[in-house]
């Protein structure tokens, strides 16, 4: 506890972060720690553990320890702690977004809505929390029947590089709302968010062990933690390989599980939408985390009328993007080849770009892992760069005639994460957002926040995140029935 109050990090003088388990830093068994790389720079940056079986038996142990306490304590108090968690991401946000920064390159407006959002997790479940309980089941006078929502106990945390201390949050705040304990294991690339703030959760009052961070591969810790006989839920977002990978373990041991993974979501114009606030929903498709974003809307359907107006005016718009003011870079140098070879592949079948195509060859950009902002204009749908997620800032545009054609080619896709319709007629809007096979779909910008339900349709995955649908998927429900008759 002294170790504690002194404000342990998990982090070595020497920029090495240990795994945070039972409420302290620890070494992993290996000895080893694995390299993070500054995209920026390329240069080496901070090392995570290494972590192996051991360390997850061991995070394990702590968590099935820590739990039925936790469980069992009324829910103000569980929601007391998480207002606490939430006010310490909010007081070292700047910390927290330091050490995102480092191993992404993200842009400071990228880091500050993602720190805003993690923070915004832990209230929202902790408000939630207070006001959502199970409910009683009329049986008339002579039974008392009611439902309670109770922990699976130990649930594991996978989650990808791209967003990595909101999606971990956005996991693990509903995961304890419930009464569970988490292990938590981020991806090895960006590592050292989550490690802090399962450190500033412990100094937030979050009990021992409700709250432990292994890090390393997926390989080494990602698949001992959900094979494990004590992980009874698991949580994953990341790439539908290994979305399908962990989902036969789940269901080998007959363990629930929520899949994030993957989209190539559609943005559709028409006509007589507003012009200027759909362009600029497509360009931010591209500067949003430089379009390593699952929910990026990367194909822009426009209605034929106004495709070539709108393509031109997108073009010239990221044609003014400026990287590391707008947008970052890719996150490693394998991301940046599998772009590069996109836009390879894409000049080999006959498409050019109206703009970028390539990285940068000068100038400080050169230096890191950036990609020019990319259009394609008018591709032929069945081009690899219009069905596959490429994970860069690189948008295609199709046009369309109609709203049937529209609907059509919006669900011309193996993926259905989300949708995003413009149309000055929000009857039409409705009418597709109704149609569309995606969990999520916006009209004219309609926001998404930590209070709507997320997740996939078709190979997008299945559960949900955020929202009260997600303390449902991180609870079981039991019904207690009693007669009351003598
Ligand atoms: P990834 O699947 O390679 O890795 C995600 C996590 O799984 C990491 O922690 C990784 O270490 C772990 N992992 C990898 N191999 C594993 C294995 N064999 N066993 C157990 N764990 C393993 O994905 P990524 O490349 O880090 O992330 C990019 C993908 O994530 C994209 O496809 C993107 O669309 C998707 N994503 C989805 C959402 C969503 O909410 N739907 C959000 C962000 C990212």
């Amino acid at each position: 506890m002294a170790e504690r109050k002194a404000g342990v990090t998990g982090r070595h003088d020497q920029g090495r972060h240990r795994h945070w388990i039972d409420g302290k830093p620890v070494e992993p068994a290996s000895g080893d720690y694995l390299p993070t790389v500054d995209p920026t720079t390329r240069e080496p940056g901070d090392t995570m553990a290494a972590g192996s079986a051991p360390d997850v038996d061991r995070a394990v142990d702590a968590a099935a320890a820590a739990y039925p306490d936790w469980a069992g304590r009324p829910a103000a108090e569980r929601s007391d702690v998480l207002h606490r968690v939430a006010d310490a991401v909010a007081a070292h946000a700047g910390e927290l977004m330091e050490l995102e920064r480092a191993c992404t390159g993200k842009v400071p407006a990228q880091l500050r809505l993602e720190a805003d959002m993690s923070a915004a997790y832990f209230r929202y479940y902790a408000g939630v929390l207070r006001a959502h309980h199970g409910r009683t089941i009329d049986h008339g006078a002579g039974a008392l029947t009611y439902t309670r929502l109770e922990p699976y106990g130990v649930v594991a945390a996978i989650t990808p590089w791209n967003l990595p201390l909101n999606q971990a949050c956005r996991a693990i705040a509903p995961a304890l709302a419930v009464g569970n304990a988490v292990v938590a294991k981020p991806s090895e690339l960006t590592s050292a968010s989550t490690v802090r703030l399962a450190a500033l959760a412990t100094d937030a009052g979050l009990p021992d062990g409700l709250l432990n961070v292994v890090t390393g591969t997926g390989p080494d810790v990602g698949t001992p933690l959900a094979g494990h006989p004590a992980v009874r839920r698991i949580a994953f977002t990341g790439s539908v390989a290994t979305g399908r990978h962990l989902a036969a373990i789940a269901a080998d041991r007959l363990v629930p599980l929520t899949l994030e993974l993957g989209g190539k979501s559609p943005l559709v114009v028409f006509a007589d939408a507003d012009l200027d606030r759909a362009v600029a929903a497509a360009v931010s498709a591209v500067t949003a985390n430089a379009g390593q974003v699952c929910s990026a809307t990367t194909r822009l359907l426009v209605e034929s009328s106004v495709h070539d107006e709108v393509v031109a005016r997108v073009a010239e718009a990221v044609e003014r993007l400026v990287p590391g003011r707008d947008f970052g870079p890719m996150i490693t140098e394998a991301q940046y080849r599998k772009v590069l070879d996109h836009f390879a592949d894409a000049r080999a079948a006959g498409a050019l770009p109206v703009t970028g195509g390539s990285a940068y060859d000068s100038g400080p950009a050169a230096r890191g892992l950036y990609i020019r902002p990319t259009v394609y204009a008018g591709v032929h749908p069945d081009l690899r760069i219009a069905r596959e997620e490429i994970f860069g800032p690189v948008l295609v545009s199709l046009p369309f005639t109609d709203e049937a054609d529209a609907l059509a080619l919006a669900d011309d896709t193996e993926y259905g994460l989300v949708a995003s319709v413009w149309s000055g007629d929000t009857a039409r809007g409705l009418r597709l957002a109704e149609r569309i096979d995606a969990g999520q779909v916006a009209v004219n910008g309609g926001p998404l926040t930590v209070e709507t339900p997320f997740g996939g349709f078709k190979q997008s995955g299945y559960g949900r995140e955020k929202g009260l649908e997600a303390l449902h998927e991180y609870a079981q429900i039991k019904t207690v029935s009693v007669a009351l008759r003598q």
